[in-house]
């Protein structure tokens, strides 16, 4: 799934041609954008949630998909803004920067909170009406009525597994695109949101589970302090489960 481009630019420094980056190379887990004109940079993973619903829910790929994840992360500390051609330079002339000018602090310059808050919140529209769209899709067939028609004889193993695939799949998706979701809004209005929308009928008690996640990697607020945070607002049987999660993942009590 490397994502390729034709679009050759000139390096300002060097002269040489290159490609400004896309996405994940084969075989990486994330790709660095750099500042346009400092040699910061935001690490964006292959499975940040807001990448694959781009994707998902609105269908970008390549050139423009790389183009709206910039255009949704906030500026560098020095006031320029992070660019997939990082401002006109190549690697090799970015990477000879960093060498010489290599201090203490350099390194890994992920910030916690990379993402622009206004350009985010346009999204929100699009992928709330993906996740309340596929509602219909969810009362077609869930996984319990496959093992009954399963267990019915109504359909062979092979059609089977290959219906369980394609839910998991389509599951995966709506998970990502609730997770992008919960990125692009206000973290104080977001578990109201998620009980307005029936998010925990839909999806079950793991759907709070996820989006604390997005959370934790988004805005760098722990799992456990979310989920804590707002335990109290759902259910006896959706606060047994969390702190059943919690437990497990061992910082419960
Ligand atoms: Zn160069
Ligand atoms: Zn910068």
């Amino acid at each position: 799934m490397t994502e390729t481009t034709t679009r050759e630019i000139n390096c300002v420094l060097c002269k040489d041609t290159y490609v400004p980056v896309l996405g994940p190379q084969e075989g990486e887990k994330s790709y660095r954008i750099y500042c346009s004109s400092c040699v910061n940079w935001v690490a964006v993973g292959r499975t940040n949630p807001l990448r694959l619903s781009l994707r998902i829910a609105l269908g970008l790929r390549d050139e423009a998909l790389s183009l709206a994840i910039q255009t949704c992360l906030s500026s560098c500390s020095c006031g320029s803004k992070f660019s997939c051609d990082a401002g006109s330079r190549c690697q090799t002339c970015i990477e000879k920067i960093e060498r010489e000018t290599k201090s203490p602090t350099s390194g890994n310059k992920d910030f916690t909170n990379p993402w622009d808050k206004d350009e985010m919140k346009k999204l929100q529209p699009k992928f709330l009406e993906y996740i309340l769209g596929s509602e219909e899709d969810n009362e077609n067939v869930n996984l319990k009525q496959l093992i009954e028609k399963f267990e019915a004889g109504e359909m062979g193993a092979e059609e089977y597994m290959e219906a369980v695939e394609s839910l998991q799949f389509r599951e995966s998706n709506q998970v990502s695109v609730v997770q992008a979701w919960a990125m692009t809004m206000d973290p104080e209005e977001l578990f109201a949101a998620v009980e307005d929308y029936d998010l925990v009928e839909r999806y079950g008690s793991r759907i709070i589970v996820s989006i604390a996640t997005a959370l934790e990697n988004s805005i760098g607020r722990p799992v456990l302090t979310t989920l804590n945070n707002e335990m109290g607002q759902f259910d006896q049987v959706t606060q047994q489960e969390l702190r059943t999660f919690m437990r497990k993942i061992g910082g419960g009590f």
